[in-house]
């Protein structure tokens, strides 16, 4: 038994002060300050001065994910250590299925990745690469009998994961019929790849060609489209995972005043890194930052409005998308041509925090903090109330917050397996404290006490907004 004694509570509709107790793997009784068990067989973590929140969820990580000729640096052991570290005790990962293969067994090959390698627990979307009888039977089978209930497919990257409308129509109505979310990738990869032929035909070869070939109409343009689409699936539930640019968000927006079945995430890459300051940084340096959908400029209002949006809950959910690679010998595979940079940007120890800053600097409240980076995603995605909840009966996945210290981003900070920071120098208000995973402490004092295996699978149900 641990009590978290003296601390301030925060769950989505804001903080109290009160007293955890946690017995085995879960909460078990939350009480009024000092009014919890005096003595007994428990450890007691002071908390006082600090906010004790439900572990981070994660809802956007591809861990050893292949692409581009190469694999995501951080495996399930590395990237899910990295995450306890920084305050997410949940993931949920993308298996995937490429075009021509079973989509069981792309799945299998992802438990195999992370079965017993796991820091924290895990669940898994499932990536669509190829939409047909097969396959739309096989979303059936995931959602009943896996736990499995989310499905992203890609309007983008034709030839690799790409999805036509039509495919993208019958996964719709199947979702429709079963409850399942789809999650789009939304962005119109046919264009974009003509304007990356053009791009690389006049010589312009540098990361930030990258961005400037991934313009904001065609993330807004294929928004929309999958938001009509939906709509002709009766409504089916829909999800935008990434949303970078003003536009897409306004479209989303659009549909949540009619009442749509429509959501979206961002990404704390989004929320701070610009085009001009990251992805344009001199020479090759600007590899770091390429990621799809790209950072935006700096000189458009996507970042005031991606906060507004936070805010407004026309986004629901911050996930990382973390896909690390490596500049040596990973990035470096596009020097020359930015369209062989693998895509990807390393956060997922860092999720916890980036947000919090947003506390610091006005732009959300403590509760609104803790519902973006645990309790939606958790609701979201059938988690709830196992996930994303301090309460009585769900899992003791908590940490304890010190708004008090500071955290100093980096590569000799970090712990993720990546030989660079895309947040480097970032200086931070607040730190996670201590880490609890199912009533296991795992971050303590600075000293990592976890380990692979301790993580378990979970099976998802389906989501909690579902109309
Ligand atoms: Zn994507
Ligand atoms: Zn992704």
């Amino acid at each position: 038994m641990i009590l978290i004694k003296g601390g301030t509570v925060v769950g989505p509709t804001g903080p109290y002060q009160a007293d955890v107790l946690v017995v085995g793997e879960q909460v078990s009784a939350i009480f009024a300050p000092d009014q919890g068990p005096q003595e007994g067989d428990f450890e007691t973590i002071d908390a006082t001065g600090k906010y004790v929140i439900p572990g981070g969820v994660d809802a956007h990580t591809h861990m050893e994910l292949p692409f581009g000729g190469t694999f995501a640096s951080d495996t399930f052991d590395t990237g899910t250590r990295a995450a306890a570290w920084g305050g997410t005790t949940t993931i949920i990962d993308f298996a995937v299925q490429r075009t021509g293969e079973v989509v069981q067994d792309g799945l299998a090959a992802w438990h195999g990745k992370a079965d017993g390698n796991c820091h924290v627990d895990y669940a898994f979307h499932m990536i669509l690469g190829g939409v047909d009888d097969e396959s739309l039977k096989a979303m059936d089978t995931l959602v009943t009998d896996e736990g499995i209930t989310s499905f992203k497919l890609f309007m983008a990257y034709p030839g690799v994961f790409y999805s036509d409308d039509g495919q993208i129509l019958r996964a719709m109505q199947k979702a429709r019929d079963n409850g399942a979310m789809i999650m789009m990738h939304a962005e119109n990869g046919p264009a974009i790849d003509v304007l990356v032929k053009q791009a690389l035909e006049r010589g312009e070869t540098d990361p930030i060609h990258h961005g400037l070939t991934r313009p904001e109409a065609l993330e807004a343009e294929a928004t929309s489209r999958a938001i009509w689409l939906a709509g002709v699936a009766a409504d089916c539930p829909l999800y935008i995972v990434h949303l970078s640019a003003s536009k897409a968000l306004e479209q989303v927006a659009a549909a949540r005043d009619l009442g749509r079945n429509v959501f979206a995430e961002t990404c704390p890459q989004y929320l701070y890194l610009t085009l001009e300051d990251q992805l344009g940084a001199p020479g090759f340096e600007g590899a770091k930052w390429v990621c799809s959908t790209p950072l935006r400029s700096k000189h458009e209002t996507h970042r005031a409005d991606l906060w507004k949006g936070l805010r407004s809950n026309d986004l629901s959910v911050v996930s990382t998308d973390h896909c690390p690679f490596c500049f040596k010998d990973q990035k470096e595979l596009g020097i020359g041509d930015f369209s062989k940079i693998p895509n990807g940007i390393g956060s997922v120890e860092h999720r916890v925090d980036l947000l919090y800053q947003g506390v610091v600097d006005g732009k959300l409240s403590l509760g609104r903090w803790v519902e973006t980076i645990a309790t939606t995603p958790a609701r979201m995605f059938g988690l709830y109330p196992k996930k994303g909840i301090i309460a009585p009966g769900s899992d003791a996945d908590i940490v304890l917050y010190d708004p008090a210290a500071r955290t100093r981003i980096g590569v000799e900070t970090h712990h993720m397996n990546m030989d660079h920071s895309a947040w480097e120098g970032y200086e931070i208000a607040g730190k996670v404290d201590t880490v609890i995973s199912r009533g296991r402490v795992l971050v303590k004092d600075g000293a990592y006490h976890g380990a692979k295996g301790h993580g378990q699978f979970v099976r998802r149900g389906l989501s909690d907004y579902l109309i």
